[in-house]
C-alpha cells in the first residue's frame, strides 16, 4: 500500500540520451570523476516512502564505489521487511543509468544494522518541514532485548504549536516505522517517525 505514493526524482524526468553513456575511463582522475558523479546521482534518489527525505538523509545509503568499471553501491534497509527497499534498488539503478552508469550494482548490507540515529540533521530538518516529528535517541540494546507489550513512552512536541501536551493515538501510522500523535492543545493529529 505504502508504495503507491512512489515519486519519480525530479532528475529523471528528462529525454532519453544514449550517447551520453560513458565507461567508467582507466585513468585516476577521470574515474574520481566519474565517482563524484555517481555518488552525486546515487545522493539524489529519495525515499519512496518519505520523499522529503534522499537516500542520504535517511543513512541508507552507505557507500558508493566503483569497481572493475562498474558502480556499486551500498544500501543498509531501515528494518527487515521494508517494502520500500525493492523501490530503493530499483530507483538508485534508474538515477545511475540517467547519469551514464549502466548496470549499476545495489549491495545490501546488513551489518551494523540501521539506526534512526542515522538519520541526519538535514533529513531531521526536512522531516520537520512536512509536519512530521523526527525521532528522539534510539535505545541502545546490550545483550538480551526485553519484549515490551506497552507502548513506547516518548517525549515530544507538536509539530504545528510546539506543545508537549501530546497522546498517542496508534503505534502503527501510514507506514510501520511512524506511529501517529495528536495534540491536545491544537489538536493537530501528526505522524512520528519512531526509533529504533
Ligand atoms: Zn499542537
Amino acid at each position: 500500500m505504502v508504495t503507491a505514493t512512489l515519486q519519480t526524482p525530479a532528475s529523471t524526468v528528462r529525454g532519453d540520451n544514449d550517447d551520453h553513456r560513458t565507461q567508467v575511463p582507466a585513468s585516476e582522475n577521470r574515474t574520481a570523476e566519474a565517482l563524484d558523479r555517481a555518488r552525486a546521482a546515487a545522493a539524489r534518489v529519495t525515499d519512496p516512502e518519505m520523499p522529503m527525505l534522499t537516500l542520504v538523509d535517511l543513512g541508507v545509503l552507505r557507500d558508493v564505489a566503483i569497481e572493475d568499471g562498474r558502480v556499486v553501491t551500498t544500501i543498509t534497509p531501515t528494518y527487515s521487511g521494508c517494502p520500500a527497499m525493492a523501490t530503493m534498488r530499483d530507483d538508485l539503478q534508474r538515477e545511475l543509468q540517467d547519469a551514464g552508469f549502466e548496470g549499476a550494482e545495489v549491495r545490501v548490507s546488513l551489518t551494523p544494522a540501521w539506526t534512526s540515529d542515522w538519520i541526519t540533521e538535514e533529513g531531521r530538518k526536512a522531516l520537520k518541514g512536512a509536519g512530521i516529528s523526527p525521532p528522539g535517541q534510539a535505545p541502545r540494546h546490550t545483550g538480551p532485548v526485553a519484549l515490551t507489550l506497552m507502548p513506547t513512552k516518548r517525549a515530544l512536541s507538536c509539530t504545528l504549536c510546539g506543545s508537549a501536551n501530546v497522546k498517542l493515538s496508534s503505534e502503527f501510522g501510514p507506514t510501520a516505522c511512524k506511529a501517529m500523535y495528536q495534540c491536545l492543545d491544537c489538536l493537530e493529529p501528526f505522524e512520528h517517525v519512531k526509533e529504533i
